[in-house]
């Protein structure tokens, strides 16, 4: 067989590569699939939360900045809309500003889950592809 990074031939029953040192074989595999990433999880964690996909795929910034997207939009109408007395509280849920509000959330939310489901894809790809993750 041959090395995976260098290109080298090696016998087959190498673990490491003699030339360049990178792990290969059947125990390098199982611990690269142990490196994958799940991509249901990602998307679910996303549709409980937007930005927890994110931030399980080790995207850190992005995830965060999700949530504090979320938390602005929740923000907004609770003090521009409710507070600053734009609406009739007792509309409750029927009012305009509560379903402005939730529509904002759930497209925030159904981005999240897309955006998760692609970086999870990338993700693995990338590690299949070079052993590596991406980011
Ligand atoms: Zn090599």
């Amino acid at each position: 067989m041959y090395c995976t990074k260098c290109g080298s031939q090696m016998e087959d029953d190498d673990r490491f590569c003699k030339k360049c040192g990178a792990e290969v074989g059947a125990a390098a595999t199982h611990s690269r699939q142990s490196l994958e990433k799940n991509v249901a999880l990602a998307v679910i964690g996303s549709a409980i939360i937007a930005g927890v996909g994110q931030l399980y795929l080790g995207k850190i910034a992005r995830g965060v900045c999700f949530i504090l997207v979320s938390f602005l939009a929740t923000g907004i109408y609770m003090g521009v809309f409710r507070i600053a007395g734009m609406e009739d509280p007792s509309l409750g849920i029927l009012s305009t500003g509560y379903a402005v509000t939730m529509a904002i959330v759930v497209a925030i939310k159904i981005w999240s889950m897309i955006d998760a489901y692609k970086l999870a894809h990338k993700y693995n790809d990338h590690l299949k592809k070079t052993g590596t993750p991406p980011w």
